[in-house]
């Protein structure tokens, strides 16, 4: 370094850390972040990238663009409801309100008439019980596996779960149903093949190590030809009343039937048709946040309830609030995005076609998050050169759209409308870009 060199005028790191704006910004940010943005531009400063007098604004401005999570919001233009890369269930506005006010101290575990210590998510678990008036009782969990494993466990550990070959299933990256199962220390006990169990399979397999019996709802595939399964009321029947529980995953988190998805199973049916106990996500058909629901049987669910395994695997405050909130509410997002009417959504879909001199084609959007394989849902896209996809979703706010066939596809039912003028704005940057 000459005695020229400008580089010798970079501010140092002390002056910098003191800058009003830099003071302030530690209100919102960590130390490691602030110290690696002066860092960064005292880098570009010696690398001649940046003039040395201009260090100190660079540095405000990267800190004032800079913010403690990096997860960024998307706008699901892909029509896939349940979206398990984006999350699944986006939550509807009461479920966020509620996610905020618990987010401080909150009654959770609290009776503020008596001052005394309550039961944990009291409020989630009447919430449950007044939407599905065919459970005795509810318990709230982090996950549908999650459910799943405390049922198996609490129910068979040491002992067999009776399940059918065809619904030994995968649903995603890390969960396979026997895989799982095994984890608990119980033993599956498989019976039937792939495509056909009958009564007798089940009936042959039971005895004294059965600790109960699974039905699976293998959400996300068909099998079709010559098949049968056993359905629950007839299960139900021959297992009568000998004591063996009847456990059944129904993964999508269903209350009641939905009209729309004939064959999504709900827990309404499932419990009147005599499953003990079901389990679920709060996340998929429920529109919930991500949690595990079970419903059923008073006595049932109590085992679960109370084993230790239970502790681990407990909903936080933030879930019991979203998830009562959820239940509660109005129609959760996820549920108007299903029913989306597909005469607004071609509306929607030509204003902002029009608007950029695009075409608008039909397109079918999906359940999702395993849910209703194969059920169309009818609708319509924007139809875009392929080459925009990319530039949508690098964009603010960032757009997934459906890259098919050579051409990036709009479809705007998972888009709230109150979002069109944002998606335009948005398509209107990725097209000139
Ligand atoms: C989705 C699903 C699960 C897992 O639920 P998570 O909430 O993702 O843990 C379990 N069983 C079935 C049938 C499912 O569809």
């Amino acid at each position: 370094m000459t005695q020229l060199d400008p580089r010798r005028h970079i501010p140092r790191t002390d002056q910098l850390l003191a800058l009003p704006e830099v003071l302030e910004a530690r209100n919102r940010l960590g130390e490691p972040m602030i110290r690696t943005v002066v860092l960064e531009a005292q880098e570009q400063a010696r690398r001649g990238e940046l003039a040395p007098d201009d260090v100190a604004t660079a540095v405000v401005t990267a800190l004032a663009a800079r913010a403690p999570v990096s997860l960024r919001p998307v706008l699901n233009a892909t029509g896939v409801v349940v979206h398990t890369n984006l999350g699944r269930a986006p939550l509807s506005p009461v479920a966020v309100d509620a996610l905020v006010s618990a987010s401080g101290y909150v009654d959770v575990e609290l009776d503020l008439g008596t001052g005394t210590r309550s039961k944990r998510g009291v409020a989630a678990r009447q919430a449950l019980l007044a939407a599905c008036p065919a459970a005795e009782d509810a318990l709230v969990v982090n996950n549908g596996a999650a459910a799943l494993v405390l049922a198996t466990t609490a129910l068979a550990a040491g002992r067999e779960v009776v399940v059918s070959r065809g619904e030994l299933i995968e649903i995603g990256a890390g969960f396979r149903l026997p895989d799982l199962i095994a984890s608990t220390g119980a033993r599956l006990r498989e019976v039937g093949t792939t495509n056909r169990t009958h009564l007798t399979d089940y009936a042959d397999a039971l005895g004294p190590d059965t600790g109960c019996v699974l039905k699976v709802h293998p959400s996300n595939f068909r099998v079709t030809g010559f098949t049968s399964g056993v359905a629950l009321p007839e299960l139900r029947k021959m297992l009568s009343d000998n004591g063996i529980p009847l456990v059944v995953d129904l993964g999508s988190g269903l209350l009641e039937p939905d009209p729309l998805l004939p064959d999504e199973p709900d827990a309404a049916t499932a419990l009147s048709q005599g499953a003990d106990v079901i389990t679920g996500s709060g996340d998929k058909l429920l529109g919930g946040p991500q949690a595990g629901i079970v419903l059923g049987r008073a006595e049932i669910v109590a085992r679960l309830a109370r084993h230790p395994l239970a502790r681990a695997v407990r909903a936080d405050k933030l879930t019991l609030a979203a998830l009562e909130a959820t239940v509660c509410g109005g129609p959760a997002p996820v549920i108007q995005a299903l029913h989306a009417d597909p005469d607004v959504l071609r509306a929607r879909a030509e204003r902002i076609a029009d608007a950029v001199g695009a075409a608008v084609v039909p397109h079918d959007g999906r359940v999702g998050g395993g849910g209703a394989p194969g059920v169309p849902l009818p609708g319509w896209a924007v139809r875009l050169p392929e080459a925009v996809a990319a530039r949508l979703r690098a964009g603010d706010p960032a757009v997934l759209p459906r890259v098919h066939d050579g051409a990036c596809l709009l479809d705007l039912r998972c888009i709230p409308e109150a979002d069109d003028e944002r998606l335009l704005a948005a398509v209107r940057t990725a097209l000139d870009g």
